[in-house]
């Protein structure tokens, strides 16, 4: 294998929102010479799963004025926007442009500004990037070798883990070998695989959360005819956003309770608020400076608790569509060309050309229906023992990393370091962005990840070299 003479003092795995981010704080804040190593598979650095789309029916899911890149210039991405004249391409909802929500297109973009305008105008530090898999790393000399797919091996001090999402995990069901045929597709955010879904088909969606939104919307834009059908445990659509509005942080002095609790006391605020004319939205958004502290002082049980019984009923009110998607949402579903159904999956069959779907509802009869073809939206898979890539295999195999609490994500200190299959607190390996989902539970959006991006390159800037 080619092995490049040259030491990295810092290597990150993975060039989505958080790997670039972090690169970019790299970039900007060193004070000495530092050399990275960005290693990114796939082709779309600096845009990740999120932001590589290229169907402009995907909008963000967070208000404009709150996707700034840097955690210290809120206004910076709305600032962007106005002075590269993007606004302009967006359609008119008639919201300023601080609420309004922007294609995750035009957001990649802005990502990936950010980095080659730090690279040229910040000499310190010399960045190189590697288009290719991490797919293991092998230490010697007290350095970390990461082998590439490429062939290429990159020695280097330290290294960052922003491997981000991962395709959905498939549903047991009955009989699995339906996983394996042409009529089901794993992987949502494939738009190769949706452009040629035959506009008469009619479609399953496992899931009923933000990524099934994104796959209607793709699919409807391309003129799709079939009925869809949208199936999940709760039967719920997420919810939309509603009018900015500030409300003050009640949650403060009961951080340290509970679960059930905690949720008393949420319901009771969200009641207060609504009498007084406020959208229950603002009271979960007033939460989000708390969230890691709430969810780092529950007890194993409490994590336990809340992931099995409350995890999914927050994810619903926690990550919401934009308002405009919402009424073409309701539209569909009223013309009856979205069906969205309650019930978990039991089968899922190829029976003469068709797939039969058989769902479950508590104690209710089993449901049969048939489609043309199924797309899980479930969400990214955050198992990582379940994950079938050999980076992963090979890091856990030789004890670098272990699975986070709950068996989600990696397990680490809540100031990013890697945490071995030993216990022992790594001065190497780092980690930041969904893969610390089990460790700080809200570690998805854009407004935890650039913190953690900013954080985490200030911490890798501090700690000395080996
Ligand atoms: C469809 C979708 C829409 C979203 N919309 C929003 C939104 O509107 N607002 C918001 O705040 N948040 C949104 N999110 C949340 C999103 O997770 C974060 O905003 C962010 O994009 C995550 O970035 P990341 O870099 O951590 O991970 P990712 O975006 O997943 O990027 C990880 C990168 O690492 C690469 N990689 C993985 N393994 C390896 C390896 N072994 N070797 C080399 N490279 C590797 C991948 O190819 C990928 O490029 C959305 C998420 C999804 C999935």
């Amino acid at each position: 294998m080619p092995e490049n003479n040259k030491v990295f003092n810092i290597a990150i795995i993975g060039g989505g929102f958080t790997g670039t981010m972090a690169a970019v704080h790299l970039i900007k804040n060193a004070k000495m010479p530092v050399s990275i190593a960005l290693i990114n598979k796939g082709g779309q650095l600096a845009k990740g799963t999120a932001y590589s789309t290229t169907d402009r029916v995907h909008l963000l899911n967070v208000p404009a004025r709150n996707m700034s890149a840097y955690p210290d210039e809120p206004g910076h991405f709305v600032n962007w926007l106005r002075q590269n004249n993007r606004h302009l391409e967006m359609e008119d909802s008639g919201l300023p442009l601080e609420e309004d929500f922007v294609p995750r297109l035009i957001y990649g973009e802005y990502i990936s500004a950010q980095l080659y305008e730090a690279i040229s105008e910040h000499k310190q530090a010399h960045i190189q990037i590697f288009e290719a898999e991490a797919v293991d790393i092998n230490m010697a000399d007290e350095k970390a070798h990461i082998s590439l797919d490429s062939g290429d091996t990159i020695r280097t001090e330290k290294v960052l883990f922003a491997m981000g999402n991962n395709v959905p995990a498939n549903l047991h069901i009955r009989d699995e070998s339906f996983y394996e045929t042409a009529n089901y597709q794993q992987n949502p955010y494939d738009l190769g695989k949706l452009a040629a879904i035959a506009k008469t088909q009619t479609v399953l969606i496992i899931g009923t959360g933000l990524t099934m939104v994104d796959v209607v919307n793709t699919l409807k834009n391309q003129g799709h005819e079939g009925t869809i059908t949208g199936i999940s445990r709760n039967g719920k659509l997420p919810h939309p956003h509603s009018d900015f509005v500030k409300y003050p942080d009640f949650i403060a002095p009961h951080i340290h309770k509970p679960p059930r609790e905690l949720l008393a006391i949420i319901e009771e605020e969200k009641k207060k608020a609504g009498a007084r004319g406020i959208p229950w939205q603002s009271v979960i958004d007033s939460m989000r400076p708390h969230h890691h502290e709430i969810w780092t002082q529950f007890s194993p049980e409490s994590k336990k608790y809340f992931a099995e019984n409350l995890g999914a009923a927050w994810g619903v009110v926690r990550h919401r569509m934009a308002r405009a998607i919402m009424r073409r949402m309701e539209h569909w579903q009223k013309t009856g060309e979205l069906e969205i159904k309650k019930g978990s999956l039991a089968s899922l069959s190829n029976t003469a050309g068709k797939v039969e779907v058989v769902i479950k509802d508590g104690d209710a009869p089993e449901q049969v229906f048939w489609v043309d073809y199924v797309i899980n939206c479930t969400g990214p898979m955050h198992n990582i023992a379940k994950i079938d890539k050999p980076f992963y295999k090979n890091m856990l195999a030789k004890g670098i990393i272990s699975p986070g609490p709950l068996n989600i994500g990696l397990n680490s200190t809540p100031e990013f370091e890697v945490i071995d299959k030993e216990g022992g607190i790594s001065e190497m390996f780092y980690v930041a962005g969904p893969l610390l989902i089990g460790v700080l539970w809200e570690s998805i959006a854009v407004p935890e990840l650039r913190r953690q991006a900013r954080d985490v390159a200030d911490k890798l800037l501090k700690t000395p070299p080996r």
